[in-house]
Formats: C-alpha cells, structure tokens, sequence
C-alpha cells in the first residue's frame, strides 16, 4: 500500500504497518535480515544501523507493527516472553515494591519470587479483580502495579483503567500482560495502561513455531529505557523469529475471529455438561468478570478452563483426546490442552495453587482452528470415559 497504515483500521495496520515495500527490491514481505553487521558509509555517518543487538530491520519491522496494533510509542522484541518482563522489571531498582495479579502466568511467578526477590525487590501477591486490593497492597516504594486480564489459569478479570488510576496516584506505571487477549480483542493502553506485554509465542505468532515477546510503551521515557536494555542486556529477537511472528500477525485478525468462535461455542458446551463441575471463560453471563471483560475488550478470547472434579478425571479425560494435542502453551491454530497443576503452574507452591482454586481437576484448553464439530465430538468421548 502507499500512505500512512496507522489512520487505518485494525487489519489494515495487522497487514501494513512497520512494512512498506522493500525499498530495494520492492518486496512485500520484509525480508529476513541476516547479518550481524552493517557497513558504514564514511566514519561517522551509517543508514541507521549500526550491530545487531542495537537495529535489525526485520525486527523493527515487527517493533513498528505490534506498536500501531496496540496504540502504543514504540515496540521492543525480546527472545521470549519471559525475557520481555525481564526487561520490564528493570524498571525498578532494589529497595522498590510491586503490586501483581495473583494468579499471573507461572512463569512470572517463578521469576519474581525465586530471582528477582534475590535483588531486594518485593512483590505482594494480590486479588486484582477488587481494586480496593491493589489500593491496600500500595506503599510508598510500589512503582510497578503487574496485572494480567483474564489471568492464567483461572479467568479472573480486572478492571485495567481502575487499577491505572490507582497506580497513577501513586506514581507507580501499569504493566499488563495482554497475551491471552492479544491486540485485537484488548488494547490496555487505550485504558491507560504504560506499558503492554506479549508473549509473542502465543497469538501473535499463532502458529506454534516460533519463540518471542514484544513489549510496547506508551510513553517516551520507557520507550527509551527498553531500547537501551535491548542494547545494553542483549535479549533481542532474531530475525529469523521476527519474520515468522510478523507473518503470524497478517492473519491475527481472522484468527482471533475463529478461535474465539469455536471457545465460545465449546465453553457453551462444557458447561452443559455434567462431567464438568466448573467452567471459567469470561464470555458466560455467569462468570464474575464477564461485565467487565465486555466494557474493556471487544471479544472472550480462546482460553478456556474447566474442572473435571479430580487429578484421576483429568487424566483419564487428558489421556483419552484424539484430535486435542496435550501440550503446554496456548494461542496457536491447533487446540492445545494441559493441566496447570502439574505443567504451566507446577513452580507454585501447592498451598498456593489450592489458594488459588488450582486444583489437580483443573483443565486448560486453548481453542484452535480445527473444525468445531471435531473438537467438539472429541471432548464429547474424552468426557465419557470418565
Ligand atoms: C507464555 C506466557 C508468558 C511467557 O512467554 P514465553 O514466550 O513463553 O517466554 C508470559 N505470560 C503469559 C500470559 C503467557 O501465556
């Protein structure tokens, strides 16, 4: 296209932004950037690029397009997901306090408190979804309020303008991990949020091949800081990854359409059922945030869980899927399942876990782009065996 994709819509900027045509060849992909290198024209004056770790062209690329999706400054790709938050927390500095979700992404939990808290930083573990929560939880040290909406495993949504203003009159930044909603169905920025965290290796890319994580600032000054930490700690995205999370996002669009589809028409189902004795899934009337979720998303996403009662239900139900693929991670075309006690969520401690409602019967699905009617069936004879 010609002209400036950021004053158009959501799919148009999906497609276009962060790659105009190559201006060498005219290519409409974005080439993958191989080099660790670039030539300087004369001392002191290069075409923007000067190593690897500081600018890859195929990694701006990416930077551009996950900055226009979520109406952010800028966009930092990192290695990972984890390697993202990493960056975030740098942020802060020893001495200082966070305020998290709960129930975030095992993996966060695990870097908080078995290497950050090594670093004198603190975190309080708290029930997002009542702001009057977070407000306890601030002291004078808090700078970070971490939240993530719906939280993983358990669903549990959180009102991301409240929390803002909260933080806000603390002089303390919200972050949010947006990975489960991805840009199309939330932009926490438009809620004021600071700064958005994706683990690139779920939606974005949506194809389960490939690792990653973006981050995108609203504002100048963290926009600064994590080009430097790309630079100065070096976690950055290869070009290989960037290329394949860019061509993921092409069809972020339609793919969201159809994953959230299919989860709602099987989150239907589950709770129909009476070898199910819990559904969570925001986009059921019953669920406690599904109010909220609907002021602050344009749609329910893909993730869904569900409580077969016990660790021998789950499985037997787990052991007997034909078309579902038991697997760790989520956000990809085929439907991905797995039990958060003993995979995503085994690093937290199991009081915590019970604490948490994650119980051994727990089930977490990740709708895919398979046929409805097959998955459907699939769980439908899984449930029987049970
Ligand atoms: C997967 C995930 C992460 C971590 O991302 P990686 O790319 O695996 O490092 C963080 N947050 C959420 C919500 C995730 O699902």
């Amino acid at each position: 296209m010609k002209g400036d994709p950021n004053k158009l819509g959501f799919s148009t900027r999906a497609v276009h932004a962060g790659q105009p045509p190559d201006p060498t060849t005219g290519s409409v992909a974005v080439p993958i950037y191989a080099t660790s290198t670039y030539v300087a024209d004369e001392l002191g004056k290069h075409k923007g690029f000067e190593y690897a770790r500081v600018q890859n062209p195929t990694r701006t690329a990416l930077e551009e397009n996950v900055a226009a999706l979520e109406g952010g400054r800028s966009g930092h790709a990192f290695a990972s997901g984890m390697a993202s938050i990493s960056a975030i927390l740098t942020l802060i500095k020893a001495g200082d306090h966070v305020v998290a979700s709960r129930n975030v992404y095992g993996g966060t939990y695990r870097l908080f408190t078995q290497i950050l808290e090594r670093y004198d930083l603190s975190f309080s573990w708290v029930d997002t979804t009542d702001l009057a929560n977070i407000e306890a939880a601030m002291t004078d040290r808090t700078r970070l309020v971490f939240l993530e909406t719906p939280t993983n495993p358990m669903m549990e949504v959180t009102d991301i303008a409240g929390a803002v203003e909260i933080a806000r009159d603390r002089g303390a930044l919200t972050v949010v991990d947006n990975t489960f909603m991805s840009p199309y169905f939330q932009r926490p920025i438009e809620h004021g949020a600071d700064v958005v965290m994706h683990s690139a290796t779920k939606f974005l890319n949506g194809h389960s091949d490939a690792l990653g994580g973006v981050l995108v600032a609203a504002h100048e000054k963290q926009s600064e800081w994590f080009a430097f930490v790309q630079k100065s700690a070096g976690a950055v995205l290869g070009p290989f990854d960037s290329f394949l999370v860019l061509r993921g996002i092409k069809t972020l669009p339609v793919r969201m359409e159809r994953h959230e589809r299919s989860g709602r028409a099987i989150a239907a189902f589950l709770a129909g059922h009476d070898k199910v004795t819990r559904v969570l899934y925001p986009g059921l009337p019953d669920h406690p945030g599904h109010a909220l979720h609907q002021r602050q998303s344009s749609g329910f996403g893909a993730l869904i869980s569900f409580d077969l009662g016990s660790h021998e239900s789950a499985k037997t139900f787990l052991d007997a899927l034909q078309v579902m693929s038991l697997a760790e991670s989520l956000g990809g075309v085929e439907t991905l399942i797995s039990q958060p006690a003993t995979m995503t969520h085994a690093s937290v401690p199991p009081e915590k876990r019970a604490e948490l409602g994650i119980t051994d019967g727990l089930v977490r699905a990740s709708i895919g782009l398979e046929d409805e009617a097959d998955l459907i069936e699939d769980l439908e004879q899984a449930l029987a065996r049970i």
